[in-house]
């Protein structure tokens, strides 16, 4: 029997590039899809040898083609991160409304179930703490987040309306800060930057006073629970994230520890419209998907570290694209 063919929009990106090993490993037919305007082929070089993977470069934000049947769509394809979303405001907005409407049109037109990558960011700064996914958010349309916020509230309110009018399957996962090997080091986010400096044997900087909260999820427990969300029957956005929460300022001291680096913290202004806090009530998907994390923060963190290390140090001090 031929195999069940997957569409992963991002294929070369972090989660993308996890989420491809992990169909792979489950036995589907992956196409990886991708434009690599912050992506990296290194991500997925070593599937090319593979018969059961394809790889498509195009931008989705543009008419989408994929001969053949599909059962599932994954579109991952965005800008993730703010230094890159900040440098590329159109694309990340295009991206989430014109991708997610040709990944959506696809999905129809291939009676694909899609699972589409939201994010914690809809939420804004949030008044409510920790976020349930009955919670609105907070979001400044205008502010500099706003591409990035607006596309991917977008992206849920189009994904419900083809469920909705034309009874599309459809899955919605709200993403939580999610780290571990594929992550670029200089992709501005708190954890690489972290490391990236410890490894430079540069302070390490603090935004604002470090009170400021995240909660970081392992790469393979956030994998695990959107592969179950995929095959769960669960229409409405679930939220995966690790719960346990921690200012940035022990997270630093963390990587401090880790990495015996003996630099110091330096603390510089905080951004516009920066969350203060931000911690997921995973309720929802312990209930549904009979999902929680697995891996603690010290060894996803070792795992991240010993990744970073491992690349030639040229790419430690590599400017973002
Ligand atoms: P990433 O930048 O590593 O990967 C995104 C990939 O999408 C890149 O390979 C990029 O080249 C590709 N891409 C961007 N625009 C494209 C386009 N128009 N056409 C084709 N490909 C395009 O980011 P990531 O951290 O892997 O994030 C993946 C998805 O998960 C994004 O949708 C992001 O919003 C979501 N997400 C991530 C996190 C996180 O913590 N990493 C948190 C919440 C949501």
């Amino acid at each position: 029997m031929s195999k069940q063919r997957v569409l992963i929009t991002g294929a070369a990106g972090f989660l993308g590039s996890h989420l491809c090993d992990r169909f792979i490993k489950e036995g589907y037919h992956v196409i990886g899809m991708d434009n690599l305007i912050t992506g990296d082929l290194r991500n997925i070089e070593h599937l090319f040898r593979l018969e059961q993977f394809e790889f498509y470069h195009h931008d989705v934000s543009k008419f989408i083609h994929v001969p053949g049947d599909l059962r599932f769509i994954l579109h991952f394809a965005s800008p993730a991160s703010p230094i890159d979303y900040l440098k590329i405001p159109i694309q990340t907005l295009k991206v989430g409304s014109l991708g997610t409407h040709n990944c959506l049109g696809l999905a129809k037109s291939k009676k694909a179930r899609i699972l589409v990558a939201s994010t914690s960011e809809i939420y804004g700064d949030p008044l409510v703490h920790p976020q349930t996914e009955e919670y609105w958010g907070n979001v400044n349309p205008v502010g500099p987040r706003g591409v990035y916020d607006e596309a991917k509230r977008f992206q849920e309110a189009m994904t419900m309306a083809y469920h909705n009018f034309h009874g599309l399957e459809t899955r919605i996962v709200r993403i939580f800060n999610t780290y571990g090997p594929r992550m670029r080091l200089n992709d501005g986010r708190a954890l690489p930057a972290f490391i990236g400096q410890a490894l430079r044997g540069e302070d390490l900087t603090v935004f604002g006073d470090g009170s400021q909260t995240r909660s970081f999820c392992y790469v393979d427990d956030l994998v695990e629970g959107i592969y179950r969300l995929l095959l769960s029957d669960y229409h409405l956005p679930v939220n995966i994230g690790n719960p346990s929460e921690i200012t940035l300022k022990q997270f630093a001291e963390e990587v401090i520890g880790l990495t015996g680096t003996k630099q110091k913290i330096s603390y510089k202004p905080l951004p516009v419209d920066d969350p203060k806090q931000r911690r997921p009530d995973i309720t929802r998907a312990k209930e549904i998907l009979g999902w929680e994390p697995k891996v603690s923060r010290s060894e996803g963190l070792k795992a991240t570290y010993d990744y970073f290390r491992s690349l030639p140090p040229e790419e430690w001090t590599r400017q973002p694209k």
